[in-house]
Formats: C-alpha cells, sequence, structure tokens
C-alpha cells in the first residue's frame, strides 16, 4: 500500500505495518497489529510518518449507494457506507429535495468520520441527522447498532473517538426542504469556504476548536492566534495560515513535527497572553 499522505488532506503520512482497505477484512482483527486505527478521508487526522498497527482505508472507490430505508410525507431515511464522502452526499440529499446536509458539500470528510468527529457548520451539525450508526467494537469483535442517543454526541465530540469503534454504516433521517432554499444554503457553504479559508491549499481545516464564553458565545481560534501574532507564522514548509489562523496549511512537504510544534506554539502563546486553552480539533496519530 502507498504512502498514508495519499489518504491526507494535508498531505502528511508515510507508512504504518499494516494498511488495508475495509473490504479487505477478514477472519480475526485481533491477528492484526496493533494498535488498530481507521481513516476515512483523513480530513482531521494529523498523523505522523511512521505508525505502528494497523489503518483501515474507509472510502473506497466501489461503495454501495445510499439506500432509502423509509420515507414518510415529511422525511426520510437514508442508509449509507461510513466511507461515502460528504460532498457527494450532500449532492445526493439536494438533488432530491432533503434538507440538513448542505453543510456537508464543503466538508471533505466521509460520513463516519463526520459522525465521529460531529462535524458540523452554519447552524448545522452531523449528530442532528443520526439515527443510528453500525459499528464494530475492535475490543470485542462484536458488530452493532449504536443509536444516536448512545453516541454521546457533543460539539466536535462523540463517544467513538473514545471508544475503538469500526463505523460500517450509518442510518440518517433528512427532512423534505424547499429546493430553493436547499441550493442557496449550498451556495452559502461554498462561497464561505472560497472567500474565507485557504481552500486550494492542503490543510486540514480547524485546527483548534471554538472555546464557550460564560455568555453563550465563542472565542475564535483564529482570531486568538491571529492576536497573538501568529497568522502567517512558518516553520518548515508549514504556515498558519495567512487567510484564516486556525487552518495549518502544506506549502509543499510539510512535516508532522513542524504542525505538532506550531500548534504547541500557538497554544503556548495564546495561553500565556489570554488565559484560554486551546484544544485540538484534529485527531493527532503518533506513537
Ligand atoms: C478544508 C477543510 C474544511 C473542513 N471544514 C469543516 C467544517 O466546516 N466543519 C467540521 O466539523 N469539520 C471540517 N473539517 C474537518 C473534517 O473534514 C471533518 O471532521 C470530517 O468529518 C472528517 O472526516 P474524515 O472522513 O476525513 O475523517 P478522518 O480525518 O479520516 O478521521 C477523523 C476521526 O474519525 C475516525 N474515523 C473516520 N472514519 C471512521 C470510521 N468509519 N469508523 C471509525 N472511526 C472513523 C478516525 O479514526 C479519526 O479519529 C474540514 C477539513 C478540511 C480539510
Amino acid at each position: 500500500m502507498s504512502l498514508l499522505r495519499r489518504f491526507s488532506t494535508i498531505k502528511i503520512g508515510g507508512s504504518a505495518e499494516r494498511v488495508l482497505w475495509m473490504s479487505e477484512l477478514s477472519g480475526r482483527i485481533d491477528d492484526l497489529p496493533q494498535p488498530i486505527r481507521v481513516l476515512g478521508n483523513g480530513s482531521n487526522v494529523l498523523m505522523s510518518e511512521t505508525l505502528r498497527g494497523t489503518v483501515i482505508l474507509t472510502r473506497e472507490e466501489s461503495l454501495a449507494a445510499p439506500e432509502i430505508v423509509r420515507e414518510e410525507p415529511d422525511e426520510m431515511q437514508l442508509i449509507l457506507p461510513a466511507g461515502m464522502f460528504l460532498p457527494s452526499l450532500s449532492k445526493w440529499t439536494a438533488d432530491r429535495a432533503l434538507t440538513g446536509a448542505e453543510f456537508m458539500v464543503g466538508v471533505p470528510g466521509t460520513i463516519g468520520g463526520a459522525v465521529v468527529q460531529n462535524a458540523g457548520a452554519n447552524e448545522q451539525k452531523t449528530s442532528s441527522l443520526v439515527v443510528e450508526v453500525e459499528a464494530w467494537d475492535l475490543e470485542s469483535a462484536a458488530l452493532r447498532w449504536v443509536s444516536a442517543a448512545d453516541a454521546e454526541f457533543a460539539y466536535r465530540s462523540s463517544r467513538f473517538q473514545r471508544e475503538k469503534f469500526l463505523l460500517r454504516r450509518v442510518k440518517l433521517r433528512l427532512k423534505r426542504g424547499e429546493p430553493e432554499e436547499i441550493q442557496a444554503r449550498l451556495k452559502l457553504n461554498l462561497d464561505y469556504r472560497r472567500q474565507k479559508t485557504p481552500f486550494s491549499r492542503p490543510s486540514l481545516g480547524s485546527m483548534f476548536t471554538r472555546i464557550p464564553k460564560e455568555d453563550g458565545d465563542w472565542w475564535y481560534p483564529g482570531q486568538l492566534i491571529e492576536s497573538v501574532g501568529l497568522k502567517g507564522f512558518r516553520r518548515g514548509q508549514t504556515q498558519i495560515s495567512e487567510v484564516h489562523a486556525n487552518y495549518f496549511v502544506n506549502l509543499g512537504g510539510a512535516r508532522f513535527s513542524e504542525v505538532l510544534s506550531l500548534m504547541d506554539l500557538a497554544q503556548e502563546r495564546v495561553l500565556k497572553e489570554t488565559g484560554l486553552e486551546l484544544r485540538p480539533e484534529v485527531q493527532i496519530w503518533q506513537d
């Protein structure tokens, strides 16, 4: 299997002892080199160039199409493979006048990764759509459906970040909407990406999560990092984006260690100058 950087939106990554597609899984998973890690589209994982254990890839070329399992006058329920690409899902639902997944048009991940990270944007979030998730418990090897109520969803967080599950399929519920409004929301999401983010550079999206204020508002990491003078700051081939300081971009040949040290620098500087603690939104894979 070729270098894992192929499966990373920031184009950083190297080797693992074993890399395989989800469809290649057979037999006992405890025979695989440990630890076992699951990669969707690698749009929220910062991985070191050398990893122990196994990486299972879910964004396969020949995935099943979404299956409509329930149709009601005002909503539809679908089951889809965890490896389905979010912009494709957004388009698939918009074509059927279903609303709720418009934000996914600009999020370059898979639905499995979106469930794990509870991805969201512009007042929409994955947890609002999930009915249940077919999950393979990598500790016990049991396959079962986990309901949304048991998924412990919170802002950019779910139980699947803390426990070792391989998500295989996701059941979603989407409301029927007005086609013009859905198209307008798709456009709003894409316009925002093009105007306010380093759209064309390899990145992991937001590096840090927003910090809640006591009055219900938020501190935004991009503004905090900019306020301590780090916007545009560069270490090797990694740069804190000049467009949006919560995005770190690969200028060509960036290394895991550079990104990590820029994250440390941003966290230290923001803590020292504002007293606020930046927490990574990205998952960090290293041994
Ligand atoms: C340009 C850009 C814009 C972005 N914009 C947004 C945004 O607006 N909102 C937002 O919330 N996020 C955003 N992101 C972050 C990211 O795209 C989302 O979090 C996305 O849902 C991650 O999906 P993925 O398939 O890439 O997950 P990965 O990065 O591959 O994995 C993320 C985590 O999920 C786990 N995982 C993935 N698939 C499975 C599975 N099938 N079973 C078990 N575990 C799994 C991984 O082990 C890892 O812990 C952006 C990223 C980029 C690069």
